[in-house]
């Protein structure tokens, strides 16, 4: 295994008691937008690292990440006990093939399909010049329980106001009716037609990608309905139109 970096928390957001991001000062590695580090923290005597996706975009160097905290984690509670200032640890390089060096270039709509902190990799993309110059419509769909686990709600209105016309944000809120977010499942309204419908774009497989990033049980069941349309897994041996990172 390579060696531990000493990094600091520079900052900490709670979006509320569950979800929160940290800004880590670190001689961090190169990354390209959409991927993820080992992050750890010592717990007792040990050193307990996982997974964690960058929302940064490369070309700024303080390293930013989304958590929630996982109920008996070991890693997610003791991170959210952190504050500006205290030792963080990255171990070895970046990693991770949900980018967009992934998707094929007659792309020409990106939808970007995530749940909870599995929107963080496509905020990290969104925030670069790369979508923007080869794509003619993005989508985000960004599911979760209850509307105040959503994180980034500033960058977001950001993106809206910057790309007008190419950006279409789409919330949804499963837990509670929200005004102005689907309240079902993201599977469910590429099934009936709803998604489509609500930003006027066809899912078509020939010039549409979706990338999924989250919760496994999302990513399987949209996998299933994209596989009835005619859209396939996409590989570097056997280009597809669907690209994912299941984070649990
Ligand atoms: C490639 C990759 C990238 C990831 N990026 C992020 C990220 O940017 N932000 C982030 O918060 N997490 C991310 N994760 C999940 C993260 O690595 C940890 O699994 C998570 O923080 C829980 O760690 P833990 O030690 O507290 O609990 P663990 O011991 O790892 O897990 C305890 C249980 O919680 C489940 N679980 C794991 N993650 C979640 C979750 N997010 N919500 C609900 N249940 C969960 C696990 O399946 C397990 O059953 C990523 C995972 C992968 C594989």
């Amino acid at each position: 295994m390579s060696e531990w970096r000493s990094g600091r928390v520079a900052r900490k957001t709670m979006w509320n008691k569950t979800h929160f991001s940290l800004a880590i000062d670190i001689d961090g590695p190169d990354f390209t937008a959409g991927q993820f580090v080992r992050i750890g923290v010592d717990v007792a005597d040990e050193r307990v690292g996982r997974p964690y996706s960058l929302v940064n975009p490369p070309h700024e160097r303080q390293l930013e990440i989304f958590f929630n905290i996982v109920p008996d984690g070991p890693l997610s509670s003791r991170l959210a006990m952190l504050e500006a200032g205290d030792e963080i640890w990255l171990n070895g390089a970046a990693k991770g093939l949900l980018t967009l060096e992934q998707v094929p270039a007659e792309t020409r709509v990106l939808w970007m399909l995530a749940t909870g902190t599995g929107v963080g990799p496509f905020l990290s993309i969104l925030q670069t010049d790369e979508p923007w110059r080869r794509f003619d419509q993005v989508v985000l769909g960004y599911g979760v329980r209850y509307a105040d686990n959503q994180g980034y709600g500033p960058l977001i209105r950001r993106l809206r106001v910057e790309h007008p016309g190419k950006f279409h944000f789409v919330p949804f809120v499963t837990g509670e009716r929200v005004e102005g977010a689907f309240d079902c499942r993201i599977p469910s309204a590429i099934a009936d037609g709803r998604l489509e419908r609500h930003v006027d774009i066809t899912l078509d497989p020939a010039d549409s990608h979706v990338m999924l990033c989250g919760h496994s049980g999302m990513i399987s069941d949209v996998v299933d309905v994209l596989r009835a349309r005619g859209m396939r897994r996409h590989s570097r041996r056997e280009p597809g139109h669907i690209s994912t990172e299941k984070y649990h």
